[in-house]
């Protein structure tokens, strides 16, 4: 059973190396971020929450993403794990999905943490902004506060695995696939 976190600030290339991670390991991609715009489309009541919540680049409340993914995990499958991409993003995030994984048996085997200097994810993010059509991406001050954010709230979650020995940090910058492959070999070496 290989579960997996990957981590890292907004920007790093977490959905793009999650997805093929996904691929290779024939893992269940859960993203909490893309599971919200969805909820923002299909225009719920907790997509009115998020998506004023996004749109100035804070965090949504624990409860409402712990439950997204206790739903989540709680779907019957037959995999042989999971990725998670963009959660936890909170320690008490990080203490309760252990929490639920070991309710099914379940426990992270590593969290993966692309590293990307912060002038790089600026950059990337204001150009994702241009196609991507999510207003988070396009203003300035919103990509400002979610890098502070992450600094202030996610990065702390580093130190919680790395006390478990699970992290493993991964150079973000260069091509998808010289980072996809750095990504495969440092999971077949857990
Ligand atoms: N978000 C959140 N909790 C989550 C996932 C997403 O609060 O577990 C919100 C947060 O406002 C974040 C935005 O959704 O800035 C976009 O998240 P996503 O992970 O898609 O963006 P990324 O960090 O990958 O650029
Ligand atoms: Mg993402």
């Amino acid at each position: 059973m290989l579960n997996l976190v990957l981590f890292g600030p907004p920007g790093a290339g977490k959905g793009t190396q999650a997805l093929l991670l996904a691929q290779t390991f024939n893992l269940v991609h859960l993203s909490t971020g893309d599971l919200l715009r969805q909820e923002i489309a299909a225009k719920t009541d907790l997509g009115r929450i998020a998506d004023e919540i996004i749109s100035k680049g804070e965090l949504v409340p624990d409860s409402i993403v712990i439950s997204m993914i206790e739903s989540k995990l709680k779907e019957p499958k037959t995999t042989v794990g999971f990725i998670f991409d963009g959660f936890p993003r909170t320690v008490p995030q990080a203490e309760a999905l252990d929490e639920l994984l070991a309710r099914h048996q379940r426990k992270v085997s590593a969290m993966l943490c692309l590293d990307v200097v912060k002038e790089e994810l600026i950059g990337r993010l204001l150009k994702r902004g241009l196609t991507s059509g999510r207003c988070d991406d396009m203003n300035a001050e919103t990509i400002e506060n979610r890098i502070n954010v992450y600094n202030e709230k996610t990065a702390p979650i580093i130190n919680y695995y790395e006390k478990q020995g699970k992290y493993y940090p991964i150079y973000g910058i260069g091509t998808v696939e010289e980072i996809a492959e750095n990504l495969k070999q440092t999971v077949e070496n857990i």
